[in-house]
């Protein structure tokens, strides 16, 4: 009984839950679990991220051209009917060649795939397809057309023409699943499912800004109907774009209109002591402040003598000493009866933070604490009973075991790699501590809104005296004589050079290797000089004895995985060789760079980059090559990167832009920025607006707390 019941299919279908926008696309007709799994590395989990799945950029395949108007060197589109097809052997390559003759009485063409004989048994003579492709000339004078590899649809199918003869979206495949299968796929799923594409935004906003529907914005996003703008569309901006670009940006500053309601408006502390700590620990410096940090610690000051919480970020660039300033409001905070914490990104970057400040405030009586997820009882309990005055640490202080005695400062270094989130989280571990975030990544204002909202900024725009620019050269392992050559100029100066290896991702054991290596030939090739070498598995003791070694002069070729990137400081050292240099990100290379070019000599940075490698890598090179100014290179990172990733909005807990870039799109970041503050004013539960609520969390992934009810 129950075997038959189990073969009626009308049964089978009835058991099926409905299809909703969260359904897994492998329940979606034609998507098994392995195209699922394919799927799945496009990032591709249900159906709303097909929906949301955006054609990377699209083709031209409006215009059905006679074969006797084809141009050369054109993508054109035509159509005809087949009249020979065949499979030939090249001799020479052993190339496997697909063949077939195309005509529409006006001239001949002939199509070309290569190693694709399996494409025989789609093609029969006297059927009529549509072809696109590139138009080349046939060879040797043979009158007559050629397409290498062209997209092919034949006209008798009852599907409408997903490939040719419309503008075709072109989809970011992956191997195992062609541009061409995801095109088809995305045609069909969209097309059968789009009834469920509700709309969100509130209809008054939509109106008010003179926005698309969603359905129709989608729709029209994948497969653009008749006269849409094709540049438009390429470049982003067609009405259907922008309506999506808006989406991203309005749930992104609903979000923080959300989180910033919420965060409490009571009064902070008023830091009124602590000045006598202050001016020991500047008197003490072996340096003269820059007029520029002089004017910052006085902004800060003035923000923690206030009874309003500090909200302020710094910024400036690499090697600007934000580290001193960071450390003058730590002491005003300290000597306040308060204690401090500095949170940085990586654990290295705290090491070598504690390091430095360790060694700075020696002599004022201080207790600097460490704190890192593998932290033990002692440091902790040492916070939570108020000895510990300067407390640096990684985001493992945002844990909950972490407990302050009387947390009355938070200083967050490098600021963009965590987000709103994580500095609320920090915050609470204070009752209204003031906040100073830092960072060496400069930053267009309206971004500088929507990052930071509402704190105050400052900016040290000054480096301090005796920085030069630094000489910059990209070259290839066919120079790597001259490189050798060029060390060896430095080094017979008296001077030090760094050898930077790239760290390999997830493999921290060839990093290691090569590192290792390349130490070994370099001790061949300068036999006479000392080599050291020093990595991420070494522990903070030993690197910091290889680092000492390096800067009091006995060794003279510092080997390294990227652990110099912060915090060293050798002026005699006047040479950086990075290996691998197309590997690296630009904001890493401009920190790495920023190594060098501290003593009074002449300093070469030189880029040795492997080919081949990508546009990307070129434009990063090249950028190193013509800049110093760490603004000019922010700068340049964000157009290359674009925003989304550039920002790590990822990792930060920030829901990432896939269609909006808020550099082209700054018009929409600023409606949608109103638009979202007016509404979280009006409605902060967003009670009458149920479905924009799922939407919110749904981006955010359930990291708006606040909102959840
Ligand atoms: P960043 O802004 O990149 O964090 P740091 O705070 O690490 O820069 O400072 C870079 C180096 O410059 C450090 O060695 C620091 O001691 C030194 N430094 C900071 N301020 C001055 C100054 N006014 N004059 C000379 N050296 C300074
Ligand atoms: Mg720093």
């Amino acid at each position: 009984m129950n075997r038959l019941n189990n073969k009626n299919p009308e049964r089978v279908l009835n058991r099926r839950p409905a299809i909703s926008i969260d359904t897994p696309v492998q329940y979606l007709k034609g998507i098994g679990p392995q195209r699922a799994r394919l799927l799945q590395r496009l990032g591709i989990k249900t159906l709303h991220d097909l929906f949301y799945y955006i054609p990377w950029r699209y083709e031209d395949r409006r215009v059905i051209k006679r074969l006797s108007e084809l141009r050369y060197g054109q993508l054109e589109t035509t159509t005809g009917e087949v009249i020979s097809k065949g499979v030939v052997t090249t001799p020479k390559k052993r190339l496997k060649i697909f063949e077939i003759a195309v005509t529409d009485g006006s001239a001949v063409l002939y199509c070309k795939w290569f190693n694709q004989p399996y494409l025989e048994k789609h093609f029969r003579k006297g059927q009529r397809i549509i072809l696109s492709g590139v138009v080349k000339p046939r060879s040797f004078a043979a009158p007559g057309f050629e397409m290498e590899n062209p997209v092919f649809e034949p006209v008798d199918t009852e599907s409408r023409f997903i490939h040719t003869s419309r503008i075709v979206p072109v989809y970011k495949a992956t191997e195992g699943i062609s541009t061409k299968q995801l095109r088809t796929l995305m045609y069909n799923i969209i097309t059968t499912h789009k009834d469920l594409i509700e709309d969100y935004v509130p209809g008054d906003i939509l109106k008010r800004n003179g926005l698309m529907p969603l359905r129709e914005s989608l729709m029209e996003v994948h497969f653009p109907e008749g006269e849409a703008d094709i540049e438009a569309l390429n470049r982003g901006l067609s009405p259907a774009h922008r309506r999506l670009a808006f989406d991203e940006l309005f749930l992104l500053e609903l979000g923080l209109a959300i989180m910033k309601r919420n965060e409490s408006v009571e009064l902070g502390i008023s830091f009124k002591d602590g000045d006598g700590l202050v001016r020991r620990f500047i008197e003490a410096l072996p340096f003269e402040l820059t007029s520029a940090q002089k004017r910052v610690i006085g902004q800060i000051m003035e923000d923690m003598e206030s009874p309003l919480p500090m909200n302020r970020l710094v910024h400036g660039d690499v090697g600007c000493g934000k580290t001193v300033v960071a450390l003058a409001a730590m002491l005003k905070a300290v000597g306040s009866g308060y204690q401090s914490c500095l949170m940085a990104p990586t654990e290295i970057l705290a090491e070598q933070h504690y390091i430095n400040i360790h060694r700075m405030v020696e002599g004022l009586g201080l207790n600097v604490v460490m704190l890192t997820s593998g932290t033990k009882d002692k440091p902790l309990e040492e916070i939570q009973r108020g000895d510990a005055h300067i407390v640096i640490g990684t985001h493992a202080l945002i844990q909950e075991r972490v407990r302050f005695n009387r947390l009355g400062l938070t200083i967050i270094d490098e600021q963009h790699k965590f987000g709103v989130i994580q500095r609320a989280s920090l915050r609470r571990k204070g009752v209204n501590p003031d906040v100073l975030v830092m960072t060496a990544t400069p930053i267009p204002r309206t971004l500088a809104l929507t990052l930071y909202g509402d704190l105050d900024i400052s900016v040290i725009d000054e480096l301090p005296p005796g920085r030069r620019p630094v000489l910059t050269k990209v070259f290839f392992p066919s120079m790597k004589e001259k490189i050798y050559s060029l060390i060896e100029d430095e080094l017979s100066k008296g001077r030090q050079a760094y050898v930077v290896y790239p760290l390999i991702e997830g493999s921290e054991r060839l990093d290691l290797k090569t590192a290792i290596e390349g130490a070994e030939a370099l001790r061949r090739v300068f036999p006479e000089r000392r080599v050291g070498l020093v990595h991420g598995r070494m522990n903070a003791s030993e690197r910091e004895a290889v680092m000492l070694r390096f800067k009091s002069g006995e060794i003279d070729i510092l080997v390294a995985t990227t652990v110099i990137e912060v915090g060293v400081d050798v002026p005699n050292a006047s040479l950086m060789l990075i290996v691998h240099a197309e590997r690296f990100g630009l904001a890493q290379l401009h920190q790495l760079r920023g190594r060098i070019g501290r003593g009074t000599h002449e300093s070469y940075c030189i880029l040795l980059a492997y080919p081949p490698f990508t546009e990307e890598a070129h434009r990063r090179l090249k950028a190193m090559e013509s800049t110093s100014d760490g603004f000019k290179i922010a700068e340049e990172d964000l157009l290359i990167r674009g925003p989304g990733e550039f920002f790590g909005t990822r990792q930060s807990g920030m829901p990432d832009l896939r269609v909006a870039n808020i550099i082209r799109d700054v018009d929409l970041l600023e409606i949608s920025r109103r638009e979202a503050f007016a509404l979280a004013d009006a409605d902060p539960g967003l009670r009458d607006y149920p479905l924009l609520r799922e939407f919110l969390n749904r981006r955010w992934m359930g990291r708006l707390e606040l909102i959840k009810s």
